[in-house]
Parts: structure tokens; C-alpha cells; sequence
């Protein structure tokens, strides 16, 4: 018999208590020294290991594969029973969603057995080879190509902006394996260990220090066909579902996010008022208000269309309205943290933890419109996918990939 909610909530409670520490943890591509961000990712697998050893991973996996076999329900009372810990937060995404949410729906079950325990030990953190120097909008364009060779694959391109790559064991990688057809019909997935021989890593450094950020540039790596995902040539059907976890990653079960993100916001919000000395000031508590509501929204509405997909009154790509409504209101809170601290957030020294903090996500505020697909995207997604408006004219619909015109193959 399943556990119930109020069961699991005792369990959870009660080996959250003895052995996750207190705080908070966030997500921030900062500019750490590669020792700090090396221990952090130490610290992520000590505690997703933690939290397995309590029964307390893969909540909605099934036992076969390591996971409890339980529900969203039971997803969403860790989240609250975690408010205030330290979370595994480098393995959430996109190891957790999307990647094993793409192996779980599409791998075979010798695939699944091997990589999804390991995942949920946190032996293994995944990443996404998508990207490509070509461009990353155009996700189905992909030029990486795979090859036969017998019982194997031999991979060669490049891979660019994977996010944390250096710090990973594997990725998901988009591949094109028949150059005869339309682009979206001639793709494989496959997965791509990291220390295979022929990876070769490269480190981009931004602006702000982090090298977060890498290229990868394939030269002959051979991969077993075992390690492919789905059927040859429908790599697209494999991407069209990769791509509705990643936007909807924000609301997936399979992401841990402990509770009181939506309060920490309002809270945090009107401690900052406080802070700047305008708690009484009209115009900061509409800017609060504002805030409050546009949370609220984006609650509603990461709850409401998941359901909605799920139960088939929508189809998987209004996840880009999840993604949409996501960044925008990822760039108004930003600004709103920004306009509340006013000449407070234009300089600061690095003793102002928050206000530093605040006002470097103002400066990247775009960079959540860009990563997991631009804004612009999403907004083609939902007219012609989900509005049902005409189709934009692009001159490869129907050309055989190897006709499309394209510059050289960028490395
Ligand atoms: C924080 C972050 C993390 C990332 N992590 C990863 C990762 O882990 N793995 C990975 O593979 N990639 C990752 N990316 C890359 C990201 O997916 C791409 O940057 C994104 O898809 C856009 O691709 P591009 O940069 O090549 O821009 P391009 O595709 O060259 O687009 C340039 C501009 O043209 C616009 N545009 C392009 N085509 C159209 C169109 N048809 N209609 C309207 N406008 C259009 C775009 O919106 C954009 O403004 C990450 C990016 C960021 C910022």
C-alpha cells in the first residue's frame, strides 16, 4: 500500500530534522573561485546522497529504479518539509528535469537501471549538449553528426554554452544522423559521457568571472549504440519532449525547490523597503504589491498548465507560457528589488552581501530570457502551437537537411 500524505510527512519531517542542515540555497551564476564552486558541487552530492539514504529521492521514480513510486502530492510536501534546509540545488536541473525525466519516459529499461539509481544517489550530474556555435534558437538545425559504425556511433562537432559541463559526468546530446531529409526527421539522441576519449572541454569566461559556461568540440568519439535514446532518426520526438521538461521545469515534481519561494519573495521584498528606508513610502509598497501579485500569477499558472497538459485539454508546448510568464516576471522582480534599493543598489562593496547580490541580478536580468530557449522563441511557440496562428515561412520546411544553404560548419 502506498504511503500516505500525512505518513510520508512524519518520515520526511523527522529525518529532515536529524540530518539536513539549515539554509538556504540558490542558484546564481556567480563568479566563485573553481575551489568554492568544486566544494559546492561536493556539498550538492553529499546532500542528494543524504536525502536518498532517507528514502527521500525520486519521489515520482519508480521503485524498480530507485525511486519511492509515490506522487506529486508527496513531491510537494518535501518541498515544504525542506523549507529552510540546504537542497541538492546543482542537481536539480537540468539533471533531475530534464534529463531524467527524458531518460524515464524514453530510455530502455537496461538505460534506466543503469542511470536513473546513480542519478537520484547523485552519483551522476547531467547536463544538456543542445546549443550548437551555429545557434542555439534553432534547436533542430543541429549540424553535430553522428555516424554508424557498426555496434557504435562516432560523434563529431561542437556543443556550446553547456551550462556546468566541466563539473558533470553526462549530457544529453542532440545529434543529426541522416542529412537526407527535413531537419527535424534526421536527429538521435544520445548520451554523452563527458570523460569519453575525443571530449574536449573548453571554459567561456563572462563579464562578471564565471566560467560557468563551456564548449565542448567532438572530434571521433565513439559511444555505443546503447547509449542512444529513442529511435534512429526521431531524435525529434525525444527533443519535443525535452523541450516541454526544460520549460516547465520551474513546476516539475521531479525538482526538488524547498517551499517559501513565493513568501521569501514578498517577505524579502519588504525587508528591502525596509532597508532603504521606504516602508511607508506609496510607491515602494505598490512596487511590493506588484510583486506579491505577479507571484501569485505565476504560482496559478506553473500549477495550472502542467494539469492542463497532463489531462490533454492542452498540448505539451503551452509549457512556453510557463517559460514565457516565467522570465517575464523573473525581470520585473528584478527590477522591482532594483527600483526599492534606488541609489543603494548602484554602488556597493563586497561587505553589502544583498545589495551586491540585487544588484548583479538586475545586470543579468536577460539571462533567464536566453538560457533553456529565448523569449522570442517561446513567443513563436505559443502563437503557432498553441494559438494555432499561421506557421513563420522558413526556407528549410521540407529541404533534405544536406540542401538547406548554411556557412561552414562553425567550431
Ligand atoms: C544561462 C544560460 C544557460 C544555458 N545553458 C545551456 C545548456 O546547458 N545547454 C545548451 O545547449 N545551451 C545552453 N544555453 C544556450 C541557450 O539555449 C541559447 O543561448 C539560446 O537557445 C539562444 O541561442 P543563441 O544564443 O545561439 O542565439 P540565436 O539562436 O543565434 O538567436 C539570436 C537572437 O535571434 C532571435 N531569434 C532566432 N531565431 C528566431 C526566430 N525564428 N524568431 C524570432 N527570433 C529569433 C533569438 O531570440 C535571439 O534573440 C544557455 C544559455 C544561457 C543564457
Amino acid at each position: 500500500m502506498s504511503e500516505s500524505l500525512d505518513e510520508f510527512r512524519a518520515r520526511a519531517r523527522a529525518y529532515i530534522r536529524q540530518h539536513i542542515p539549515e539554509g538556504v540555497d540558490s542558484y546564481t551564476m556567480g563568479s566563485d573561485s573553481d575551489e568554492e564552486e568544486l566544494e559546492d558541487v561536493a556539498r550538492s552530492r553529499e546532500l542528494q546522497r543524504l536525502l536518498h539514504d532517507g528514502g527521500l529521492t525520486g519521489i515520482l521514480v519508480p521503485e524498480q529504479y530507485g525511486g519511492q513510486g509515490l506522487t506529486a502530492a508527496h513531491s510537494e510536501v518535501l518541498n515544504e518539509e525542506m523549507a529552510g534546509r540546504r537542497h541538492p540545488f546543482r542537481l536539480q536541473v537540468p539533471t533531475m528535469t530534464p534529463c531524467m525525466t527524458v531518460i524515464l519516459e524514453f530510455g530502455t529499461e537496461e538505460q534506466k537501471k543503469k542511470h536513473i539509481p546513480a542519478i537520484l544517489r547523485g552519483d551522476e550530474i547531467w547536463m544538456q549538449m543542445l546549443s550548437e556555435p551555429g545557434g542555439g534558437s534553432d534547436v533542430a538545425g543541429a549540424q553535430t553528426r553522428a555516424d554508424r559504425d557498426g555496434d557504435e556511433w562516432v560523434l563529431n562537432g561542437s556543443k556550446i554554452w553547456t551550462t556546468g559541463a566541466w563539473w558533470a559526468d553526462w549530457a544529453l546530446c542532440l545529434a543529426r544522423t541522416n542529412w537526407d531529409v527535413p531537419k527535424h526527421r534526421g536527429l538521435s539522441v544520445f548520451m554523452v559521457p563527458f570523460d569519453a576519449e575525443g571530449v574536449e572541454m573548453h571554459r567561456i569566461e563572462l563579464l562578471n568571472g564565471s566560467k560557468e559556461f563551456c564548449q565542448e568540440f567532438l572530434t571521433d568519439v565513439h559511444i555505443p549504440d546503447s547509449c542512444r535514446i529513442g529511435d534512429v532518426d526521431d531524435g525529434w520526438t525525444v527533443g519535443r519532449r525535452w523541450m516541454f521538461y526544460e520549460r516547465s521545469f520551474g513546476s516539475s515534481p521531479h525538482t526538488l525547490r524547498p517551499a517559501g519561494g513565493t513568501m521569501a519573495t514578498f517577505g524579502e521584498l519588504y525587508d528591502l523597503a525596509h532597508e532603504a528606508g521606504r516602508a511607508d513610502d506609496t510607491q515602494a509598497r505598490e512596487l511590493v504589491g506588484e510583486a506579491r501579485a505577479l507571484a501569485l500569477a505565476m504560482g496559478q499558472l506553473a500549477e495550472r498548465i502542467p494539469a492542463a497538459v497532463t489531462s490533454g485539454r492542452m498540448n505539451d508546448q503551452a509549457a512556453s507560457v510557463i517559460r514565457l510568464m516565467g522570465c517575464r516576471v523573473g525581470r520585473r522582480l528584478s527590477t522591482i528589488r532594483w527600483e526599492l534599493l534606488g541609489s543603494m543598489a548602484g554602488a556597493w562593496t563586497d561587505d553589502d552581501d544583498d545589495l551586491g547580490r540585487w544588484a548583479e541580478a538586475f545586470l543579468s536580468r536577460q539571462v533567464s530570457e536566453i538560457g533553456g530557449g529565448t523569449t522570442e522563441m517561446a513567443r513563436n511557440v505559443v502563437s503557432e502551437r498553441v494559438l494555432g496562428l499561421p506557421r513563420e515561412r522558413t526556407p528549410d520546411q521540407g529541404v533534405p537537411f544536406r540542401d538547406v544553404p548554411m556557412g561552414p560548419p562553425s567550431r
